[in-house]
């Protein structure tokens, strides 16, 4: 899949802010123009147009799809950094202990709705690409905050190792499809709106194989794919926010015929941290201060959330509840490298225990400042 692919707007000859309808519209024009059933003379051609046009719309109609393709094109988030495939090697320290829920696998959540066009239309004795697989994927804010390498399981089909995907038992005969000529097609011809069109529809002998095994492969039962956990190691980007999606093209099911691979999308959620809050790429926290420190003037030791400290000087007269900001503190904004700020709001503790010295010297500075504050008289004009 190492094509050089075209813009799917470009393809669908839609602008970028297309509506569904707009997008509607222009495929089934295109679709209609490059059905391989209506250019009999020139299929092949015709047939590859027809691909390109089902897939720029299977990816532009689906509008979580379709945000993935504005954001990252082709190839994902992960494009940008490391591996560009989803392939890396795996060392075993250092991932112990994060939590992975294995009945998180959804599979075929995406290869689901217009996908099934291509098993009823002409084209389903051809390759077939592989059903996409979703995994939903929880880590920490910090993880979140440095970007992080994830193991993870996934109990995903595979071609058989042992029948190599025949379904044949290893040394057994297989023979061609009587019904179907080992075409896997059986065609007829009908009156359709391009006039009289032959349309072909998978042998339901053979199940479009057109191959008739005798002996199945004990493995895969003759299937000629088997479910088997597999390990992957997922690069998540520094900064990706709660609920999105990190792509890795050629990780879903097999697909079948040679047809390519799916796709797997990994969801990630955030963990919510004790300290810190998030929105967008700003990062907000409470941090609690004394009295004195709040009349007199400090310098705090701010929490980061990458777990260092930075020094911040609140100034004399600090009132609670005020905000401070330290710039560039916050996450790294995913696609445009940003980064965002960190913004503490100071809690002035009053104090519940004194000790008796302390309690004298308050009472020290309360004679001098024995009086209730005047009340302030807020205008209608004022907030
Ligand atoms: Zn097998
Ligand atoms: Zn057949």
């Amino acid at each position: 899949m190492a094509e050089q692919k075209r813009d799917y707007y470009e393809v669908l000859g839609v602008s970028k802010t297309a509506t569904a309808e707009e997008l509607k519209k222009a495929y089934r024009q295109l679709a209609k123009k490059y059905h391989p059933d209506a250019n009999p003379n020139n299929k092949k051609e015709a047939e590859a147009k027809f691909k390109e046009v089902n897939e720029a719309y299977e990816t532009l109609s689906d509008p979580q799809k379709r945000q993935m393709y504005d954001q990252f094109g082709f190839n994902g988030p992960q494009g940008g950094f490391g591996g560009a495939n989803g392939y890396y090697s795996y060392s075993s320290s250092g991932f112990e202990g994060f939590d992975i829920d294995l009945d998180d696998i959804v599979s075929s959540i995406f290869g689901g709705g217009f996908g099934g066009r291509s098993r009823s239309s002409a084209r389903s004795s051809g390759p077939t690409k592989g059903a996409d697989l979703r995994y939903n994927l929880q880590i920490t804010f910090e993880e979140a905050f440095k970007g992080v390498k994830k193991q993870i399981t996934i109990n995903r089909e595979e071609e058989c190792p042992i029948c190599k995907g025949t379904g044949a038992k290893v040394g057994s005969k297989i023979d061609t499809c009587s019904a179907c000529k080992g075409t896997g097609t059986i065609k007829s011809v009908r009156n359709t709106i391009f006039g009289q069109t032959q349309t072909t529809r998978t042998c339901d002998i053979c199940g479009g194989t057109g191959k008739i095994i005798r002996e199945p492969c004990t493995e895969c039962k003759g299937k000629g794919r088997i479910r088997k956990p597999t390990k992957i190691t997922v690069n998540i980007p520094a900064g990706i926010d709660d609920g999105q999606t990190v792509v890795l093209r050629g990780e879903g099911a097999p697909g079948s015929k040679g047809g390519p691979k799916g796709d797997l999308y990994i969801v990630i959620s955030l963990k919510r941290s004790n300290i810190f809050t998030r929105q967008d790429e700003n990062v907000f926290c409470n941090i609690p201060i004394t009295i004195t420190q709040a009349t007199l003037g400090a310098e705090l030791q701010i929490p980061m959330v990458d777990g260092s400290k930075e020094k911040f000087k609140i100034p004399e007269g600090t009132q609670t509840g005020t905000q401070f900001t330290i710039r560039g503190k916050g996450f790294k904004n995913i696609n445009r490298g940003y980064y965002g700020d960190l913004i503490f709001t100071v809690l002035v503790q009053t104090p519940k225990k004194l000790t008796k010295e302390q309690r004298a010297l308050l009472e020290e500075l309360a004679k001098t400042m024995n009086e209730q504050p005047p009340v302030k008289k807020k205008g209608i004009f004022e907030r």
